[in-house]
């Protein structure tokens, strides 16, 4: 007889997981929850698909996508041994989190942040340290010096907040700790904020992450990677070398090489991104919304008078999506990504009943 009644708790990785925002399908939704992009990829790109050899796929892949490798090192001016490519940066930043935390020190990040950082935290059983904003959700640089820790983590610009922090305070945070890796997510630093890249020469502690899924256009495709000095792009393709040998795919290395060569096509999309955030912040602004600065490709908006929860709940009747995190200090936001002036447009015509109705 088998016992099926003995307990398998003891066998398992319990986790809380990440929740990511809600993928509707509706054909008539506007969709502004994940900060994707709301122009298609570049004609370059949709050209590089549709010449692709689809009977290559009976061939696995480069093991570190060498191509695309190569052309990210060249498109920012370093050498391929310095650029690390995964699926997604969130491939990239837990590979991260696995080669470079282990210390036994406390990682540091915002307590307010990208919420990734505190699963993979958890998941790979590094201490933490969350440390808190100020109140105008800005990071002091201070509370990064002089504290213990094994490794920092800052999204520049911050996520969900949209806030960037000058590249000289994040400078001041890499010297305060030279025994320390600091990494530095810059998943949205296209769409105005002050990247670190041109100090990688000179701390070799410094990591920068970079993504496809949203100045690029290619959320889709799962392209991130990391820059960094060869010691740590080495050891962080060790690791990766120990989990799975080919994680980049045949068409996204053909597709994510070609993005590159399209900048007219890029900087356009970025530049009409940032005008439509003006209008987006002008119009919330209109309407009683206190908007916080955005450097990002989404803005950050509570309304004194009528509950963020309630706002989301009532745009979702209209199949209109933002995002809400039900978390202290930020229950009352709602993080609204930058859409095309139509969708906008429209967004802000609904707010306006909303809050009037309420
Ligand atoms: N970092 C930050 C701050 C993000 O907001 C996101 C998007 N959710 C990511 C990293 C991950 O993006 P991706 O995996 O699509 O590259």
């Amino acid at each position: 007889m088998i016992d099926n009644t003995v307990s398998l708790d003891s066998n398992f990785r319990t986790i809380e997981p990440y929740t990511a925002g809600e993928q509707p399908d509706y054909p008539d939704m506007i969709k502004l929850n994940t900060n994707e992009n709301p122009y298609p990829p570049s004609p370059k790109v949709l050209e590089a698909g549709s010449v692709f050899d689809s009977k290559s796929l009976r061939l696995y892949p480069s093991v570190d996508a060498s191509k695309l490798r190569r052309a990210i090192a060249s498109y920012y001016g370093f050498e391929p041994g310095r650029v690390f490519v995964g699926v997604g940066s969130d491939d990239v930043l837990a590979i991260i989190f696995q080669t470079c935390f282990n210390s036994g020190r406390p990682v540091l990040f915002p307590q307010i942040t990208y919420s990734f950082y505190e699963v993979w935290a958890d998941l790979y059983r590094i201490k933490y340290k969350a440390i808190p904003l100020k109140a105008d959700f800005t990071i002091d640089p201070k509370d990064y010096t002089g504290v213990e820790n094994g490794g920092i983590v800052i999204a520049n610009p911050n996520a969900p907040t949209s806030v960037a922090m000058p590249a000289e305070d994040i400078c001041s945070i890499i010297e305060a700790n030279p025994g320390s890796i600091v990494v530095i997510d810059e998943a949205y630093v296209d769409f105005g904020g002050e990247s670190v890249m041109p100090y990688l020469d000179k701390y070799r502690n410094l990591i920068v992450v970079r993504t496809y899924s949203k100045s690029r256009s290619l959320a889709g495709l799962r392209i991130g990677f990391a820059i960094a000095s060869e010691r740590i792009i080495s050891e962080m393709e060790n690791v990766k070398n120990s989990i799975n040998s080919y994680p980049m795919n045949r068409p996204s290395i053909e597709m994510g090489t070609a993005s590159l060569e399209d900048e007219a096509y890029f900087r356009d999309k970025v530049d009409r991104i940032i005008k439509t955030r003006t209008v987006l912040t002008e119009g919330l602004e209109k309407l009683g919304f206190k908007v916080l600065p955005s450097s990002t490709n989404f803005v950050f908006a509570t309304h004194p008078k009528v509950k963020a929860a309630y706002i989301f709940e009532e745009l979702k009747k209209y199949h209109i999506y933002v995002r809400h995190f039900r978390k202290d200090l930020i229950d009352d936001y709602l993080r609204i990504t930058v859409g095309t002036d139509q969708q906008i447009s429209v967004l802000l015509e609904k707010l306006e009943s909303i809050i009037n109705i309420e």
